[in-house]
């Protein structure tokens, strides 16, 4: 604004030194601006950059040794002439998306530069070239301005027409181009007109440049077509070709070369027409394949592709928000309900989303069951609206399906990289995911937690190999007696460094990264084994069966039924022998893992619903699934004693599990009193500290006090 301002001024302020000093400072702080901008942005392009600045810097020497009138030619003309070539090859790579020089742009340049050149030639160069009464030096000057003005029309005009997106920086450069341009080509055509208006002119380009480098969008790579053939890019290489039968016409013998020239004229007129139909060919099929590849076929929404390429854009314009949906437990819809159904509901996601956006919000598909949401304007309750939006059942086929949705937000500030800000709102997803919430804003802290689950996993691995993992079990006692009935396996790791570490916390990591399923299988055959060591040595002083924690994923590998039954061969163990205890959420989405655990039951073994009563549909799986044990979670034991909710729950539980013929084990219990009510209550089986806490060789010959 300062630079336009000062400009102005020129244009309007009477000729005087100041004056004089006042251009020369605007061009000097134009070109200060240009090297701050480079240095601050850093841009890939910075030495193109640099040869502009060297060519600004020579132009405004030009400038300054113009301001004390030297006589014809001087080294004025010397700066200027040199500052030329510099300006145009900056130009030209500032301008265009990195790759080879050879390229499109080039050679329409190279047509321009013929066509323009030709008639300067004709009208202007040529005369002056062989002016026998000039100067052999002052002949080179003068031809030199009309030469050096027909290399800036080859660089400056495709910069015009170049088609797709422009940053606000290539804008800039695009507009001061264009001033530049209009001024050269007034100096050439009327050299005696009015110098001041013209000087304002090029003052306002240089001030339009420096804004350029001083745009922080200066930094994006030049995105879009600059190479394609637009029709006004074509109009305009035609006319460049016509300029010459043109000057043929006006300047040669109309008589011989006239119908050759109107014939080269048609031609190249029809040539042009003909390419023109092609291009429009070759335009509308890209178009539609541009289309196929960045859109999802399903619902029709951007994918994740024209997603970062929509937040790239959005980022140069100012901050947004990326925000990711994951549609939780969705595999099992096509599982339960079949592909098309699946398909439905997707696609009704989808419809929801598109309607719900703001003008200028992008809604994509991202993945199988993931979505996500551009904000262009994050006001803070876009993320609200959207889950308050997913509580509504969406229609798939006959079903009507009530979803849970995970979302994770993240903001981006301009400068930040697309697949940065949809990297940090999947992270924010993972999290809320992983924490069974229904949102998560990401902050650095969660990139912490990940890296060290990372670890952690890495850990794991290790710790398989290098055996430090043992197994402690937990008796199971009858209320009435205190005799241990069974026992319950639980994993402990000793970590080399750390020492013990949970199994919260590294269970979910095991999950996570697969080894649960590995190490699962070792848990199973090590409590086995010593389960069967236990019947061989003590025999009727044994407990009745051992209960080994299930997670999801070994329930969903498709093997689990068999690697299961080998255990029980190999270790000797009749499957009655065996209790699986699976958590709701494990089985709650149905297909495979149901399966597997029918198969289990059907063999024999015996299944327990472990923590019941926590998950989404507890007695809901009670019909869909061959249960044996109802396992009552400890939060519900821990209140048992204090009138509320939980023991009215924990009574109602007992009735469930007698009136549909299963047993109950109440879980976590810690005293004496807690003990007495479930008694009370009429629970036969319970478990807890107050019993026995789990170890690796527990005593089964003295009763529990219960
Ligand atoms: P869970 O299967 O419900 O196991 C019961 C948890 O409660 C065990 O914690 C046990 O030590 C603890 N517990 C038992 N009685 C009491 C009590 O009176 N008071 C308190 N405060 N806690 C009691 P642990 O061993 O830390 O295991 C936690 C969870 O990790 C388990 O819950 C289970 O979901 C999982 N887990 C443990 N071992 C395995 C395993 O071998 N495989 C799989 N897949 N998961 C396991
Ligand atoms: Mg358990
Ligand atoms: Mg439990």
């Amino acid at each position: 604004m300062c630079g336009l301002a000062g400009a102005v001024l020129y244009a309007v302020l009477p000729e005087s030194p100041a004056v004089i000093v006042l251009a020369t400072g605007l061009s000097l702080a134009a070109v200060a601006v240009t090297v701050a901008g480079v240095r601050r942005h850093r841009p890939v392009t910075a030495p193109w950059w640099y040869v502009f600045v060297a060519g600004a810097c020579a132009w405004v020497c030009g400038d300054l040794i113009y301001a004390f009138q030297p006589p014809f030619p001087s080294w004025a003309d010397a700066c200027y002439l040199g500052a030329y070539p510099m300006l145009t090859v900056a130009l030209f790579r500032l301008t265009r998306q990195r790759g080879p020089v050879w390229s499109g742009t080039l050679i329409d340049s190279a047509i321009i530069a013929v066509g323009v050149g030709i008639v300067y030639w004709t009208f202007l160069i040529a005369p002056i070239v062989t002016d026998p009464t000039m100067p052999p030096l002052t002949r080179a000057v003068v031809a030199g301005y009309p030469t050096a003005g027909v290399l800036l029309c080859a660089v400056i005009i495709p910069i015009l027409l170049r088609r797709g997106p422009r940053s606000a920086s290539l804008w800039l450069l695009t507009a001061a181009s264009a001033l530049t341009l209009v001024c050269n080509v007034l100096y050439t055509l009327v050299p005696a007109g009015p110098a001041r208006l013209l000087f304002t002119g090029y003052l306002i380009a240089y001030v339009l440049f420096a804004a350029a480098a001083a745009h922080p969008s200066m930094a994006l790579p030049v995105a879009g077509d600059a190479d394609s053939l637009g029709r006004s890019r074509l109009g305009v290489l035609t006319a460049s070709m016509l300029l010459v039968p043109a000057v043929v016409l006006i300047r040669g013998d109309w008589q011989r070369w006239g119908v050759v020239a109107a014939g080269s004229m048609v031609l190249f007129v029809l040539i042009a027409a003909r390419m023109a139909g092609y291009m429009r060919r070759v335009d509308s099929q890209s178009r539609q394949l541009l289309h196929l590849a960045m859109h999802d076929d399903l619902t029709g929404l951007p994918n994740r592709r024209e997603l970062e390429r929509r937040v790239t854009r959005a980022l140069t314009a100012g901050p947004c928000q990326v925000i990711v949906i994951d549609l939780a437990g969705f595999r099992h819809v096509n599982d339960r309900l079949g592909r098309a159904a699946g398909d439905q509901a997707l696609t009704a996601v989808g419809e929801l989303l598109r309607t719900c956006v703001r003008d200028g919000d992008v809604a994509a598909r991202m993945g199988a069951d993931e979505f996500a949401v551009l904000v262009r304007t994050p006001d803070g309750h876009v993320a609200n609206r959207l889950l308050e939006m997913l509580r509504h059942p969406v229609q798939a086929g006959e079903h009507e399906l009530l979803l849970t949705a995970r979302l994770g937000t993240a903001a981006g500030e301009p400068g930040m990289a697309a697949s940065e800000l949809v990297r940090r709102a999947d992270t924010a997803r993972y999290a809320a995911k992983a924490a069974g919430v229904p949102l998560v804003a990401y902050t650095g802290e969660l990139d912490e937690r990940a890296e060290a689950a990372e670890r952690l996993g890495a850990d794991l691995r290790h710790s398989l190999d290098d055996g430090d993992f043992t197994v402690v079990y937990q008796p199971i006692v009858e209320l009435s007696s205190g005799r241990t009935v069974a026992v319950e396996a639980l994993v402990r790791w000793t970590h080399p460094v750390r020492g013990p570490v949970s199994p919260a916390t590294f269970i979910p990591v095991a999950e996570d990264n697969g080894l649960i399923v590995e190490l699962g299988e070792w848990i199973m055959r090590t409590a086995c084994r010593q389960f069967a060591r236990w019947r061989r040595d003590l025999g009727d002083a044994a407990p009745e069966y051992v209960s080994v924690n299930v997670s999801a994923r070994q329930l969903s590998e498709p093997g689990f039924p068999d690697v299961v039954a080998q255990i029980l061969l190999s270790t000797g163990l009749r499957p009655d022998e065996l209790l699986v205890e699976v958590t709701e959420t494990a089985i709650f989405g149905g297909g495979v893992a149901i399966e597997a655990v029918e198969t289990l039951h059907d063999t024999g073994v015996r299944i327990a619903l472990d923590d019941f009563g926590t998950g989404h549909s507890s007695l809901g799986l009670l019909r869909a699934v061959p249960v044996d044990v109802l396992k009552v979670d400890k939060s519900f034991v821990d209140e048992i004693a204090e009138p509320g909710r939980e023991a009215v729950i924990v009574d109602a539980l007992i009735h469930v599990s007698n009136g549909l013929g299963l047993r109950a084990v109440a879980e976590g219990v810690e005293t004496a009193e807690q003990a007495g009510y479930l008694r009370g209550l009429g629970y036969h089986l319970a478990q807890g500290y107050y019993f026995g806490k789990p170890v690796e060789h527990p005593d089964f010959t003295a009763a529990a006090r219960v």
